[in-house]
């Protein structure tokens, strides 16, 4: 077979230099794998014979990123390329990381260590690929298969294990049976993997094209060393559609929707995500279960409570749910089994409003109605200018103005609502 590996010039001067010198320099893992699949790589990482320290002084710029690992960071204006040391890692005795790393010479050990054998190939200009694992045969089958046998590598490195079905998520491979086997029978191992590690997996599993292959996370049993509040989910409804925006907070959300909002942030929090993850989270399942409105005035209710941005994310996701996405919108709905008591229902919109609710959506948006504070026509400085008093007061009146606004778009202009507070109308709205 022939390929074209298109590696970035400043890839292939690092490779030059390093070749130069005397070293063995490739291109090495998810950037083969990609470029052999015809997908862009994020990153390209390096592998090379030359020790951390040859490397910093042969490049100028250069960032110490793992420096203990072997990986030296070497700068190309914007752009860092990860140079990594060829090198062997020591014993695993806690079921996470090596004790120790070794370095080696010897670029087939380096491979050895790597996880999937799809991801066990290097390249070069120079050499070729090089495919000692049977990688390339892996790709063509599309399969997950790990290097050397399964119990062995999860057993050095739990992370192995979520690895295998993120990859399969994103590939849309099918993960070899002795590796299916050797994850059933050693899933506790996951709890001794950090927490960030395992989101990370998690999430790029559900960024992915296959979002849904998280079920297959509690098929496997690995789901209760993920969280126990995870874990108590219902797997057969868990649904994630592919067509949602590949946008953390929204594939999180559409994975954990089953669950009250308390418990949802709860495992992010567990997992470590990120706090306008979570806080996006939080509303977006909180709201879920809740209905937008199929009039103007609530929907604008709405957007103004939830906030415009996250209300057109609960609007995409209902929509995918309604679409026949997910148990809720299925046919046989009726089928499914009454929630776990600790769970709150999780049916949505009817699913014959949604589309009433878009078009209103697109009315309210192509108008311009004001549905926060920011678009009131009427500011705080302009009530202090009437000889209001600066306090609490002041932003109960701009909210019962909002509240009027939200019921009579047309009424947001500043003349109409000074009359509106000189009258106090705005007190009958709160
Ligand atoms: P991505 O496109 O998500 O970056 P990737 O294959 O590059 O995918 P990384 O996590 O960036 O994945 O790892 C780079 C390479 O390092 C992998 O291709 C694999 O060869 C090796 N590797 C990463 N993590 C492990 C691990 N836990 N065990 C063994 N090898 C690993
Ligand atoms: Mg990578």
């Amino acid at each position: 077979m022939d390929f074209v590996f298109h590696i970035p010039r400043q890839a292939e001067e690092i490779i030059e230099k390093l070749n130069s010198r005397g070293f063995e320099a490739y291109v090495v893992g998810g950037c083969v794998r990609d470029c052999l699949l015809g997908r862009e790589p994020e990153d390209w990482d390096i592998t090379t014979s030359a020790r951390p320290e040859q490397v910093k002084e042969l490049f100028g710029r250069t960032v110490d990123t793992g420096i203990r690992h072997g990986t030296v960071t070497v700068m190309r204006g914007k752009r860092g390329y990860e140079v990594t040391t060829f090198r062997i890692d020591g014993e695993y005795k806690d079921g996470r990381h090596p004790s120790s790393v070794e370095f080696t010479s010897d670029l087939l050990e380096d491979l050895r260590r790597r996880d999937f054998t799809i991801n066990a190939m290097a390249y070069s200009s120079r050499t070729g690929l090089v495919d000692a694992f049977g990688g390339l045969r892996d790709l063509v089958d599309r399969r997950i298969r790990c290097v050397g046998d399964a119990c062995d590598r999860f057993g050095e490195d739990a992370l192995r294990m979520l690895r295998a079905l993120r990859f399969s998520a994103q590939l849309g491979f099918e993960t070899e049976k002795s590796t299916e086997d050797a994850v059933r029978k050693l899933a506790l191992n996951l709890r001794q993997v950090s927490r960030e590690r395992v989101q990370t997996e998690l999430t790029k599993l559900l960024l992915s094209d296959r979002p849904d292959t998280v079920r297959k996370v509690f098929e496997w049993g690995l789901a209760p060393y993920v969280s126990e509040t995870f874990a108590a989910m219902d797997a057969a409804r868990i649904s994630v559609s592919p067509g949602l925006p590949a946008v953390k907070h929204m594939r999180w959300a559409a994975c954990l929707r089953q669950l009250p909002a308390g418990k949802a942030v709860q495992v992010l929090r567990e997992l470590k995500l990120d706090n306008d993850t979570i806080a996006a989270v939080r509303t977006l399942t909180e709201w879920w279960n809740r209905p937008i409105g199929t009039e103007e005035a609530e929907i604008r209710r709405t957007m103004s409570r939830m906030s415009p941005e996250l209300y057109d994310d609960l609007l995409v996701l209902k929509e995918a749910v309604a679409a026949g996405y997910g148990p809720e919108g299925a046919k046989e709905c009726e089928a499914i089994p009454e929630p776990a008591e600790e769970l709150i229902g999780t049916l949505s919109e009817p699913a014959e409003n949604l589309a009433r609710i878009r078009k209103l959506t697109e009315v309210i948006r192509g108008r311009g109605d004001c549905v926060s504070l920011k678009g009131l026509a009427v500011t705080g400085s302009d009530l202090l200018e009437t000889g209001m008093k600066p306090g609490p007061d002041l932003g109960r009146v701009l909210e019962g103005l909002l509240n009027l606004v939200l019921e009579h778009p047309e009424w947001n202009t500043k003349q109409r609502l000074m009359e509106e507070v000189l009258s106090g109308n705005w007190k009958k709205t709160t």
